[in-house]
């Protein structure tokens, strides 16, 4: 049995998994890798898992994410593994965590946010992280995770 997930994960020589997507969330993780369109991307959806009942996974060959791709998927995706391969190997395995502070990944909604008319840097705080909820602070609209735009 320990085997079988073991090939599952491994199937990558070398590159980043992440693993316990919520089942649907995957294409909003998609839009967010920055993906060249010539990586070896391996997607699976409305996989089985113990742990979360039904879950994605998405498998990307030569890739290591950057801090603002691994931020922008916790927002999605709070429930996610990260999984870095090296030669086969399992090299990292992280949870993703919602960040506390989230600057310049998510627009604010709020037409009026002075955000959205001048250059400034969107900041947000996570208000409640059982509901995802965020708070910009310009102009203190507070939003859930799913009603905002991220940034790509
Ligand atoms: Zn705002």
């Amino acid at each position: 049995m320990s085997q079988v997930k073991q090939i599952k994960v491994n199937a990558i020589k070398n590159g980043t998994v992440i693993d316990h997507i919520t089942a649907g969330k995957i294409r909003k993780v998609l839009d967010i890798l920055h993906l060249e369109g010539n990586e070896v991307v391996m997607v699976g959806m409305n996989l089985f898992s113990n742990k979360i009942g039904r879950k994605d996974i998405v498998k990307i060959e030569n890739k290591e994410l950057s801090e603002f791709e691994v931020n922008s998927i916790a927002l999605i995706a709070p429930e996610a593994t990260l999984i870095i391969i090296k030669d086969f190997e399992v090299a990292k395995k992280a949870h993703l965590q919602l960040p506390e502070h989230i600057e310049d990944i998510i627009n604010c909604p709020n037409p009026k946010c002075i955000t959205n008319s001048e250059p400034i840097i969107s900041k947000f705080k996570l208000t409640d992280d059982q509901t995802s909820q965020v708070r910009c602070l310009y102009c203190e609209k507070k939003y859930l995770i799913d009603e905002v735009k991220i940034k790509k």
